[in-house]
């Protein structure tokens, strides 16, 4: 079996070249699931992994737009329809200098197997573009995302594709392409999620990522009897997923110590108290300001600029017992993974998408730490975005304590799915393998009743 992965990604790499992401996020999933393929020959003889792994469409566009000083600009705009074997294609876009074709594949490949975790009808997809939002004004922002979605809704629809947010969209940008698609397709649906609750969004979806993401840490503590009371936390990131993260982690009474973002990390040793992360909010949603003006307003707090590329980031050196990355992909690199583990931590729950490099999760496997990794411990955004798509089909809105109990139930059924896929293929206690296993199955077998497509 170790020969087919082999040759699996050989082929992966000669197809697919200059994307080191998608290779790592293929590798990972093929290592977990050459398991079950030993087992179950109809899945190999129908190509069913290499059928995941070629996107059934990729679309490619041009988005233009004129900035602020009436100089024409040009970004690239993307929509990778991964897979749609057991739903509607569904992922976020992101908005970001970084983002290319291979990222936004191994982020759509990623999302197949998340969304299928879920157990809700939901097929795998992400888009995007390279624009930077850093620094641009609200009109800038309008005219970018009215551009974009000029281009995106011919591809997209209520039971086709349906996109959601990332980095660099939130609550703002969904609402001028959610405008933009209304006008285009003269029909109000609910094609995208994580809109406002005035027009079709659900309670809980802003926090939902953080709030899994630490559920799903309070899941696996249970199995040894423990609960975060009391824990410190490290985060990274200041985000939508960092700042309900941080949130969650207060109501549930561990102590929250860091945060950042591109430009640097704040650590206070006293905790992130609900005062302080009002600020962070205030601060990153509404002034769109760098998190070093925490470490200016906050005594106490100490402020460290970000590490060059490939060296360790401060931010996973302080002593914790849990850890959350949730900014972006590869954050954790093999050094900061030894960091973490000789400073205590033995919690590590991903809200970002595969923030830890492959040495590092290698690390953890090893030290047999409770490690929840990114396809599993992040799926509660989009488990809300489901229910969201499912209050819009019923036109009906579910009440804030009704949504939070049913991600609250779909976090503890992903745990579960995962235990008990690892336990079955003989690799207990390992999150990685569980979640591969256990999101590819039902792909897999929906592929199966489906035949060659
Ligand atoms: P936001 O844009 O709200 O926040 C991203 C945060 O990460 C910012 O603090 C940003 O800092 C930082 N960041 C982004 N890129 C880099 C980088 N290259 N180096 C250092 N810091 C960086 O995004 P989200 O919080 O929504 O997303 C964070 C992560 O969670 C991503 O991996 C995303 O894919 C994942 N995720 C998000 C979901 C959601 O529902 N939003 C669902 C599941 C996963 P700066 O402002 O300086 O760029």
């Amino acid at each position: 079996m170790n020969e087919y992965v082999a040759s699996l990604m050989e082929d992966v790499k000669v197809k697919n070249p200059a994307e080191p992401e998608f290779h790592q996020a293929v590798q990972e999933v093929a290592d977990s699931v050459s398991l079950v393929l030993e087992k179950h020959p109809e899945y190999r003889s129908a190509k069913i992994l290499e059928r995941t792994i070629e996107p059934e469409r990729v679309i490619l566009f041009r988005v233009p737009w004129t900035d602020d000083q009436g100089s024409v600009q040009i970004n690239r705009g993307f929509r990778i329809e991964m897979n749609s074997a057991i739903g509607p294609y569904k992922g976020g876009l992101r908005f970001h200098p970084s983002v290319n074709l291979g990222i936004l594949k191994f982020l759509a490949f990623e999302q197949v197997f998340k969304n299928s975790l879920t157990t809700l009808p939901m097929g795998g997809g992400k888009g995007g573009s390279d624009f930077d939002p850093k620094g641009k004004s609200d009109n800038e922002m309008m005219r970018f995302c009215q551009s974009f979605m000029t281009e995106l809704h011919r591809h997209i629809g209520p039971n086709t594709d349906v996109p959601a947010g990332d980095i660099g969209v939130g609550g703002r940008e969904i609402g001028f392409l959610f405008g933009q698609y209304k006008r285009l397709a003269n029909e109000f649906t609910g094609v995208l999620t994580g809109k406002g609750l005035n027009w079709g969004g659900s309670l809980i979806r802003p926090e939902a990522t953080g709030y899994g993401a630490v559920y799903f840490a309070e899941e696996m503590l249970k199995t040894r009897g423990e609960s975060l009371e009391g824990k410190t936390c490290l985060v990274s990131g200041s985000g939508n997923v960092a700042q309900y993260t941080t949130e969650k982690l207060i109501d549930l009474g561990a102590r929250s110590v860091t945060l950042s973002d591109s430009s640097g990390v704040i650590y206070d040793e006293a905790g992130i108290d609900r005062e302080k992360l009002a600020y962070v909010m205030e601060l990153k949603n509404e002034r769109r300001g760098r998190i070093k003006e925490y470490a200016d307003k906050f005594k106490g707090a100490v402020y460290t600029a970000a590490p060059t590329p490939g060296e360790a980031n401060p931010l996973w050196n302080y002593p914790a017992q849990c850890a959350f990355p949730s900014a972006t992909q590869n954050e954790v690199n093999e050094q900061d993974a030894k960091n973490l583990l000789a400073n205590g931590v033995y919690v590590v729950s991903e809200g970002a998408n595969m923030p830890t490099v492959a040495e590092g999760v290698h690390l953890f496997s090893e030290a047999k730490i409770l490690y929840g990794p990114g396809k599993a411990a992040n799926a509660g955004g989009v488990a809300v975005s489901g229910l969201e798509m499912a209050q819009n089909s019923m036109r009906y809105g579910w009440t804030r304590q009704e949504v939070d109990d049913r991600l609250r139930m779909i976090m503890t059924s992903i745990h579960d799915s995962c235990v008990d896929a690892s336990k079955r293929f003989g690799r207990e206690g390992n999150y990685v393998d569980g979640a591969n296993i256990a999101g590819f199955l039902k792909v897999a077998d929906s592929m199966l009743d489906q035949g060659v497509v």
